[in-house]
């Protein structure tokens, strides 16, 4: 089932929600919708599965109209994030409720649950009640439970964002499993950059209730379309510069930008994410004057299996940050007070629009 969003907006109160939304999820895609908290994540999912309505715009399931059709009609499975199970009902009454609305024979309401017990590995559990069930067992239940009458759309808003790092990881390898077996169109709703990555086949970035981009995870991540974008990716320097004749400049080292070939200078940001800097011990052949910046690393601390190196570019009062291999930081005997230069690899230059102002 593809999804067809178009132009959708919504306003709560005097307050939009969303903004003009478009959107394509094409067939059998896994979906992530990405952004901060209050972006309009959850109400472009609650639209798509009829448990709100836009104020404009529509959406078409298969190219038909269903903008004003009810979550009943539709054929959506929904997991929220917290769990929402029915907490007096066993684990197989939880699975079979959706089957039991809709007047399904017992004999098949039984062959049914079992199979979906099965599919989400919780064989012979059938009988408990969820408080005997851990967080992520319990996201599994509402899962087979919003897979029992077989949607052929799936949404899920943040469904793992309550269990602890391990299982959240476990449990999103198994889902971009259990996606690629039924052959779902699913749409997943997450503020975790590091899950949509890791699970979807398209991410879309949201921003006050507008779509920033949409693209492959590679896309996203090497081709931010907006500083928002590049932003949210998170853990990256950003620096103030200028762009003209087709070239930025970073504390004087010039990084082609062929999108501005205009004489006139202009503001612009660079922006350099820290493993995408070359670092090396000043005065080595690494170093080289005009396309290599000077500097004195300040601190180096070790996350895993990367060493974060602060550095201060001379005569600046900016910080910039280095990841290197733990091995290249001892190798390059970097610590405080040595002096290095560092090269950028693949800097990035946006020009600050009207909704950028500095
Ligand atoms: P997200 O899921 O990305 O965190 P939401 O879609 O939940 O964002 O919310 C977007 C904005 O719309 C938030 O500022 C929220 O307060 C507001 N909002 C959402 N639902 C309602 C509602 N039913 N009534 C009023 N405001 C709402
Ligand atoms: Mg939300």
């Amino acid at each position: 089932m593809s999804i067809h969003i178009r132009d959708i907006s919504k306003t709560f109160g005097s307050f939009k929600a969303l903004d003009g939304v478009s959107l394509d999820v094409p067939d059998g895609t896994l979906l992530a919708l990405l952004g901060p908290s209050g972006s309009g994540k959850t109400t472009l999912l609650r639209i798509i599965a009829g448990l709100e309505f836009p104020d404009a715009g529509t959406i078409e399931e298969n190219g038909a109209d269903i903008t004003e059709r009810h979550a009943r009609s539709r054929e959506v499975g929904f997991v929220f994030q917290h769990y929402a199970l029915f907490r007096h009902m066993s684990v197989f009454e939880n699975i079979a409720f959706g089957l039991r609305v809709r007047k399904v024979p017992r004999a098949e309401v039984q062959a049914r649950v079992e199979e979906l017990l099965g599919l989400v590995r919780l064989e012979g559990l059938g009988g408990r009640k969820p408080s005997q069930l851990s967080g992520g067992q319990r996201q599994r239940v509402a899962l087979a439970r919003a897979l029992a009458i077989r949607p052929k759309i799936l949404l899920l808003d943040e469904p793992f964002g309550a269990l602890d790092a391990k299982v959240r990881v476990e449990l999103r390898q198994w889902l971009r499993r259990l996606h690629d077996e039924i052959g779902m169109t699913s749409v997943f709703v997450t503020h975790d950059q590091e899950e949509a990555f890791e699970l979807a086949d398209e991410v879309v970035v949201m921003n006050h209730g507008q779509i920033e981009q949409q693209g492959t995870p590679d896309a996203v991540f090497d081709k931010p379309a907006t500083p928002f974008v590049m932003d949210f990716l998170g853990n990256v320097n950003v620096y103030h510069g200028r762009v003209e004749n087709g070239r930025a400049f970073w504390h004087g080292i010039p990084i082609d930008y062929p999108d501005y070939p205009h004489a006139q200078a202009r503001d612009a940001r660079v922006y350099l994410r820290p493993h995408e800097l070359e670092i090396a011990p000043a005065g080595t052949a690494a170093s080289r004057p005009g396309t290599s910046l000077p500097a004195r690393v300040l601190r180096v601390t070790r996350s895993g299996a990367i060493s974060r190196v602060a550095c201060r570019p001379h005569g600046s009062d900016a910080e910039l940050h280095v990841d290197v291999p733990v091995d290249t930081a001892r190798d390059l005997l970097l610590q405080p007070g040595v002096q290095v230069s560092i090269t950028p690899r693949t800097p990035r230059v946006f020009i600050p629009g009207p909704e950028y102002v500095i």
